[in-house]
């Protein structure tokens, strides 16, 4: 499994700065695409491909320049970039490069050739990359994207820093100049235009330091670092072993009888569950101990739908493998989530969803989640709505009442849209009249 990061932008937004300090502290391959183009604009160059009309290639010029690209040789070590076998990091950031790179990086061929690389490079492992294109079109399902941006002034300002530092001469205006060219180029391609990725967090940089945006830079890759490792083991549900249900039975036991003697437990309409079959158990949510409550105090095995990142925390992610909770992305349309939800109701398990989605969501307004009736529909599962009472105090009284089973057929509208939503209403109310019964 690879970790991609996708860092885009602009020109002089500080991308290569930041990503390649971020590539260090995280042990992250560095990979700096704008250099790539530069290097291939470079060997147009020094081809003598003709260059100021790269609009309409000619297909004698097609052939050149696909040729040219099979035969192209590119390393990128340390910082440093070689084009068959030369260092030319320093001779890409000056001109003729800088006033032809990015024409060159919107023909067809190139980007095409680059792109492959690029994904050939990072393939099976940790990257950060950094360009225009790698958030929307290199890597589109990135762990993380990031856009980076700032003033045209500001960026102005630090591209001529930069190369007051490394010996390069340039005026204000020329810098200007290119910076606006660049930009106009890069957003208006034809071909993967500079924009910012729907789901790239945004950050401007104008009024921020350095340091500063390399600090906010990794916070949010080291979350998502983390995270996606307690993905990948959260999402793989353990094997239903004997040991695995001796464990369960056992804890079980420990913790209905702990939950006996803290709350006076009362329950009404155990009958009403079915038996044999898979079904959905949708109830209000006060507290946590009301999911522990239905999922002790029941002699089948019922499994919750929990937010994912209750796999991060060490007790929470062995219970929720000894339960078997449904790991649930929130506030996304979370497919694998929705899957293992109907397959086990298919294999005849029971489901327990909190249609407030939060705690108290009631309370705070929330609009009621659709995905229990989604997923009975979807099923042909029936929904059991349970009403909880108590204050969770201990000592103190909780009742659960269980209702009768809910047909979502007799809900079933396909003409109305906003069929899902109504039935889900109708099963909350249903709910806060158990809660009161
Ligand atoms: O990042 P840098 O300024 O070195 O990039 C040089 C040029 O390469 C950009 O202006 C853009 O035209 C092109 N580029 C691109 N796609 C990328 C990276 C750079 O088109 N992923």
């Amino acid at each position: 499994m690879s970790f991609i990061v996708a860092i885009d932008g602009p020109a002089g937004t500080g991308k290569g700065t930041v990503t390649s300090n971020l590539a260090k502290r995280l042990n992250l391959v560095y990979l700096d695409t704008g250099a790539m183009y530069r290097a291939v604009t470079l060997k147009f160059i020094r081809e003598s491909i003709e260059l100021d009309n790269l609009e309409d290639l000619s297909p004698e010029q097609k052939e050149r320049v696909t040729n040219l690209l099979k035969n192209i040789k590119l390393d990128m070590k340390d910082k440093k970039i070689y084009l068959d076998g030369e260092d030319v990091s320093e001779e890409i950031r000056r001109d003729p490069v800088n006033s032809y790179v990015s024409q060159v990086s919107h023909i067809e061929e190139v980007r095409k050739s680059m792109v492959d690389l690029q994904r050939k490079i990072s393939e099976g492992k940790n990257v950060i990359l950094e360009g225009r294109d790698i958030g929307t079109n290199v890597f589109p399902n990135a762990n993380v994207k990031i856009y980076l941006d700032a003033s045209v002034d500001e960026r102005v300002k630090r591209r001529l820093k930069q190369n007051a530092e490394k010996g390069i001469k340039s005026s204000e205006e020329e810098v200007r100049k290119n910076i606006v060219f660049r930009d106009n180029n890069d957003k208006n391609a034809s071909i993967a235009p500079l924009r910012q990725a729907e789901d790239a967090i945004y950050v401007d940089t104008s009024d921020l330091s350095i340091n500063e945006v390399q600090n906010k830079l990794y916070k949010i890759v080291k979350n998502a670092k983390r995270d996606s490792k307690w993905i990948e083991k959260g999402y793989i549900m353990t094997k239903e072993t004997t040991w695995k249900k001796f464990e369960r039975w056992f804890v079980k036991g420990v913790l209905a009888s702990t939950y006996h003697i803290c709350l006076r437990v009362e329950k009404k309409g155990m009958d009403n569950l079915p038996k044999d079959e898979g079904f959905i158990i949708c109830a209000n949510h006060l507290n946590y101990l009301d999911a522990a409550g239905i999922v002790l105090l029941n002699k089948r095995k019922v499994r919750f739908v929990g937010k994912d990142n209750l796999y991060r925390f060490p007790i929470l992610s062995w219970l929720g493998h000894m339960f078997d909770i449904i790991p649930i992305k929130r506030g996304k349309n979370d497919m694998a989530s929705i899957k293992m939800c109907l397959k086990a109701l298919k294999n005849n398990e029971i489901i327990g969803i909190f249609p407030e989605g939060t705690r108290k969501g009631l309370e705070k307004q929330e609009k009621i989640k659709n995905g229990a009736v989604f997923l009975a529909a979807k099923a042909n599962a029936k929904i059991v709505p349970v009403g909880i009472k108590g204050n969770f105090k201990l000592f103190s009284k909780v009742r659960f009442n269980y209702g009768k089973p809910i047909d979502i057929n007799s809900y079933k509208n396909n003409d109305d849209p906003d069929w899902l939503d109504k039935a889900s209403d109708a099963i909350m109310d249903e709910i806060v009249r158990l809660t009161e019964e």
